[in-house]
């Protein structure tokens, strides 16, 4: 039987299948690379070019894979994107969750592992933030994750669809040997973007406000290596396997680094100098944003192997000095 994975094109998709592949699962891969790479994909998976929200492709899909359980990452999930263009968001994301709940009821496939994100909880009112806390997101984007960790919650009340949510806290980080990694058109993300200026790509790095409410003025992030995020799926799709009720789990390392602490670390890993310049806050940036992840690592067995911030940003450097024009040099 096989895993279905939605989206396993993109950054974190790509090294999930990687992960699945070497340890010997079966997987196929559904994809409509609007933001993805096909290079990005292990040969060894199926690939099936389509999109999520097309229920006849993925009838298709399921009537020629026997699938054991989905892991779904196919999103949009630019922040700022979502603040202009919502409808956007809601389309993609939430409607392509009620399409794919619809075929996988229809299949009778009751699996299924969901990318969501610390961007559900909104403006923490503690830190580090439990998944108990409450979660009131303040951009499309959140909202758009939460109506979708709604929709499993009420088709597992009715069809018996069992899921995981995990709230990724920030992903950072590439496949050891540098053959996958991070390549988004445009980038926002800090560390690919503090990368490229080391790299040359870019002039310099503009800080999204020094005036907040932590020890050096910039946010404070909590960050993941990728890798160690795949492993927390794969931990996931067998507890559901296993048996166990639905749940949701927080990924983050819980350790807060600032804007400020990433660039110093990026200029040790890289000795590039990496100019920065200070600007005006970015809408909806949430101070800190530290998780709470005992849950996983108690329920789930999840055990991070990178916990070295100059370790992590060295994997990601790797990946930007094997492919600096990303995948389009493959
Ligand atoms: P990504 O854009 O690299 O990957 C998303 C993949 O889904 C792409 O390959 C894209 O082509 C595909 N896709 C999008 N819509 C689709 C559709 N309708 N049908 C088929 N394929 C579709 O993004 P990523 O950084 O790998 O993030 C993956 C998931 O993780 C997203 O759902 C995102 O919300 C979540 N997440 C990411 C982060 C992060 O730091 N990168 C943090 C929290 C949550
Ligand atoms: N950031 C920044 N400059 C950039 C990109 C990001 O200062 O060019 C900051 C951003 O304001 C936030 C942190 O880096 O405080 C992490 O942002 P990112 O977009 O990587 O992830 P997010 O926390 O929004 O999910």
């Amino acid at each position: 039987m096989s895993i279905l994975v939605l989206g396993g094109a993109g950054y974190i998709g790509s090294h999930t299948v990687d992960q699945l592949i070497e340890r010997g699962y079966d997987v196929a891969v559904v994809d409509n690379l609007v933001t993805g790479h096909k290079a990005a994909i292990n040969a060894n998976a199926r690939f099936y070019k389509g999109d999520v929200r097309d229920k006849e492709f993925m009838r298709n899909v399921f009537q020629q894979e026997d699938v054991s359980g989905v892991i779904h990452f196919a999103a949009f999930s630019i922040v700022p994107e979502s603040m202009q263009s919502p409808l956007k968001y809601f389309d993609n994301n939430t409607y392509g969750m009620t399409a794919l709940l619809e075929v996988m009821n229809e299949f009778g496939v009751k699996r299924i592992v969901f990318s969501s994100t610390a961007a559900t909880y909104g403006e923490p009112k503690a830190i580090p933030i439990k998944e108990s806390d409450p979660q009131v997101p303040t951009n499309p984007y959140g909202e758009s994750k939460l109506m979708m960790e709604t929709m499993m919650k009420w088709a597992d009340k009715a069809y018996g669809i069992k899921f995981v949510a995990l709230r990724y806290f920030n992903v950072v980080g590439a496949k050891p040997d540098g053959s996958i990694g991070e390549d988004h058109h445009p980038e926002t993300h800090l560390l690919p973007i503090v990368l490229q200026v080391a790299a040359g790509k870019r002039d310099q790095l503009s800080i999204f406000g020094d005036d907040y409410d932590t020890p050096d003025g910039t946010n404070v992030r909590d960050y993941v290596h990728v890798l160690d995020l795949a492993d927390a799926h794969i931990l996931a799709f067998e507890y559901l396997k296993d048996g166990h009720d639905s749940n949701a789990f927080n990924l983050g390392s819980s350790t807060g680094f600032s804007n400020m602490e990433i660039v110093e670390a990026a200029r040790k890993v890289t000795g590039k100098a990496i100019p920065v310049t200070m600007a005006p806050r970015r809408a909806g940036d949430p101070s800190t944003l530290i998780a709470a992840s005992d849950k996983a690592r108690e329920t789930l067995g999840w055990a991070p192997k990178y916990d070295n911030m100059e370790a992590i940003i060295e994997t990601a450097w790797n990946w930007h000095l094997n492919h600096p024009n990303g995948y389009a040099d493959r």
